[in-house]
């Protein structure tokens, strides 16, 4: 399981290593460099499916449980 990922911010790029909790996730956030919005689109996961490299702790584990771990 993954529990860090590297975001990245749409409007200036900026990537930050941020925890991701177990168990929820969140849709929007806001960018510690430029303090703009993070906001996962509709149809997008949250804010780590859409802007990080790692899919976020619900959806490992779905995948996991899919694959048999
Ligand atoms: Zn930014």
């Amino acid at each position: 399981m993954i529990l860090t990922a590297t975001l990245t911010c749409p409007a200036c790029g900026h990537t930050t290593r941020e925890a991701m909790p177990e168990g929820y996730s969140p849709v929007e956030c806001v960018c510690p460099s430029c303090a703009s919005p993070i906001i996962a689109k509709s149809g997008e996961c949250c804010v780590f499916c859409a802007y990080s490299d790692a899919y976020c702790p619900p959806r490992q584990r779905l995948r996991d449980g899919c694959c048999g771990g």
